[in-house]
């Protein structure tokens, strides 16, 4: 795709993002555009990364690995899809945040290997609001356990909570999910007397009403990058 194509598609989604924001009576810089680009090349990624944007996401470990190898080094990347514990070892230090913990057997791995490379991974817990069985992310029956076991690592940071909200044809009808989402966020720091500052919602056909609800980073792929083959 012609680069410009591209660079027009994301200059039209920031500015939405910073349209959101401001009828929202946010700060636009509190809300930041993660481009989520799997499936689509090194090359369309460094045409973005030339015009201005450094947060990317990727879902699969190998292609993020030699996406990594392909691009400049202050590319941030982001670890956005459902991660197997035998894979800890190619994100821990390598992603500058995991959206998609899910489970205690998850953080112990990580904690495992993060203590192992002397490093700390920030990461994002991901929730099941909907209660989706075909869906990852954990329970909020789950939680408890999870939350513990972080609230003591030393090497795995929790930053916040993710969502996929279940697929709907309007976005409206995501939203009770996305301020569900900030009402267990803020219910989690009351409980553990911590900082969770990011909430990871909102994609291309729902981030408009995410950012309305508080959405911290939105995950945007087809409408800046267009359809995956
Ligand atoms: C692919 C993906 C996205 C991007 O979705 P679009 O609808 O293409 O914007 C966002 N979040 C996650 C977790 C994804 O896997």
């Amino acid at each position: 795709m012609d680069a410009s194509v591209l660079v027009d598609r994301w200059q039209g989604v920031l500015a939405d993002m910073a349209e959101a924001a401001r009828k929202a009576g946010r700060p636009p810089e509190e809300i930041r555009l993660l481009a989520v680009s799997k499936f689509h090349s090194a090359e369309a990624i460094g045409a973005l990364y030339a015009a201005g944007q450094r947060l990317f996401g990727e879902n699969y470990v190998q292609e993020a690995l030699a996406k990594m190898d392909a691009l400049p080094r202050d590319v941030e990347w982001h670890f956005i899809g459902h991660l197997q514990t035998n894979k800890v070892r190619f994100v821990a230090g390598t992603c500058a945040l995991l959206h998609g913990l899910d489970s205690l057997k998850l953080a112990q791995a990580l904690q495992k290997k993060t203590e192992e490379l002397g490093v700390v991974q920030d990461v994002l817990v991901q929730v099941n609001l909907a209660r989706e069985s075909q869906k990852s992310g954990i329970l909020e029956q789950d939680l408890p356990a999870l939350a513990g076991f972080l609230v003591d690592s030393r090497t795995v940071r929790w930053r916040g909570l993710m969502l996929i909200p279940p697929v709907f044809d309007e976005p409206e009808k995501a939203r009770p999910y996305f301020a569900a989402l900030r009402s267990l966020r803020d219910a989690l720091e009351r409980r553990y007397g911590l900082e969770l500052p990011e909430l990871s919602m909102g994609m291309t056909g729902d981030f408009i009403a995410a950012i309305q609800e508080g959405a911290t980073l939105v995950r945007v792929g087809t409408r800046i990058f267009g359809a995956r083959a």
